[in-house]
């Protein structure tokens, strides 16, 4: 075995090493726009079983992503600075949302306290590199381009909020999954909404934007971009025909779309301060998948590469195959669904089942799709597991997205 594959099954973890924790990323609360206050929404975890939540206030606290929630006045530093870092069982992962009116980008490991004023930064609103430079290479802080391809809504009058700067180095990676945004993609009357609601807003989360899904597996075969899901609940309240209904109430949303995170057992005893880093840093490793929850906990799911000839070398989410080497794909679910592994953004097997295995034939060359910046240095391989109901979906199918792996790479050099 060479000393580079000797490292992984050193490092790589032993039968019943690793836990699974399962959280909650993107909320506001009344620290910007949202309508609960930091402690009530913990409180609301903690009732959702969840073993951590980042909520995630803008940055500007004016700034808002919901049209006329913007705020007049920022949080005192009291009212954050009291903020326990585990309260209830749940753990508090600090977090924010950098807001200019483009390219929102979510910070984790910092609260909103602990930065910059951004509208100080040079090129404020219009150069998203600056909040991006702001806090990257900050041990133990990561950053994710915030729902990038969001179209905004015309029924609900909401402006898109996407991403438009490409060229910004530095991030950790992308939330490929919105709770808010992917809704308001598909709800563009209100037979849709009035449908969405028939078949439960929770379980029937439309999948990733797929102009999101194209860009993540174009960049993957550049650089490693850990991919997490968000739910941005604000939990805001409208009136709609004389009715006062709540948009996406904190508890179902927090139920939904969740991330989900290896970290060793040892975890568990740590300290907040400890358990926190052990979260980010496995996030920030690529240890980690999106999951609905809404279709169930998601124990049981696994995605690694194996040597066919060494079952003991593993290599998971986050971790590189070197070039040359010969692995064994596998996704487990812990009962039959159906299983899909993407190569590059294309899917190259798909299985019914519990178990998919899948053997790329030696040498065989994938040249990759060509990206921005020339060659691809990488393969970018997940895994998706879909399941199947007999209700409405837009497009008919009945398949909905239940979890959502992130990259094993394989090195072209
Ligand atoms: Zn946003
Ligand atoms: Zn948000």
């Amino acid at each position: 075995m060479s000393e580079s594959l000797a490292r992984f099954s050193a490092g790589g973890p032993a039968a019943g090493s690793e836990r699974l924790l399962v959280g909650s990323i993107h909320c506001h609360s009344t620290l910007s726009d949202g309508s609960a206050t930091p402690r009530q929404i913990l409180s609301i975890a903690a009732d959702a079983g969840l073993d951590f939540v980042a909520i995630t206030d803008h940055v500007p606290p004016a700034a808002s992503d919901v049209p006329g929630k913007e705020r007049k006045s920022g949080p005192s530093s009291l009212e954050g600075g009291a903020l326990p870092l585990i309260e209830g069982g749940v753990l508090r992962i600090p977090g924010l949302e950098f807001s200019p009116p483009r390219n929102h980008y979510l910070v984790l490991g910092l609260d909103p306290w602990e930065v910059p004023d951004p509208t100080g930064l040079p090129g404020w609103p219009d150069r998203a590199s600056s909040c991006v430079e702001a806090v990257s290479g900050r041990p133990g802080v990561l950053g994710f381009m915030a729902h990038p391809d969001d179209e905004g809504n015309p029924l609900l009058k909401v402006d898109s909020y996407r991403w438009d700067d490409w060229t910004v180095q530095g991030s950790t990676g992308m939330e490929i999954w919105n709770l808010s945004t992917d809704w308001s993609r598909v709800l563009r009357s209100y037979r849709d909404v009035l449908r969405a609601l028939a078949v439960g807003l929770y379980r029937a989360v439309p999948p990733p934007h797929p102009a999101t899904l194209a860009r993540w597996d174009r960049l993957a075969q550049e650089r490693a971009v850990v991919g997490i899901a968000g739910t941005d609940a604000h939990a805001y309240p409208v009136k709609w025909h004389g009715l006062s209904v709540t948009v996406l109430p904190y508890g179902p949303a927090l139920q939904t779309l969740q991330t989900a995170v290896w970290v060793g057992k040892d975890a568990l005893e740590a300290s907040p301060e400890e358990r926190v880093r052990l979260v980010l840093d496995a996030v920030g490793r690529g240890r980690t998948f999106m999951v609905n929850r809404a279709w169930g906990y998601p124990t049981g799911f696994s995605f690694r590469a194996r040597l066919p000839a060494d079952g003991d070398t593993v290599f998971q989410s986050g971790d590189t195959v070197p070039a040359g080497v010969v692995v064994r794909f596998e996704a487990t679910v812990p009962w039959p669904a159906w299983l899909r592994l993407v190569r590059n953004g294309r899917v190259v097997a798909n299985t019914y089942g519990r178990e998919l295995t899948f053997e790329p034939y030696e040498g065989e060359g994938s040249p990759g799709a060509p990206t921005a910046r020339g060659a691809a240095r990488q393969e970018a391989w997940r895994a998706e597991v879909w399941v199947h109901s007999g209700h409405w979906t837009r497009s008919g199918s009945g398949f909905f997205l239940w979890i959502l792996s992130n990259f094993i790479y394989r090195s072209l050099r």
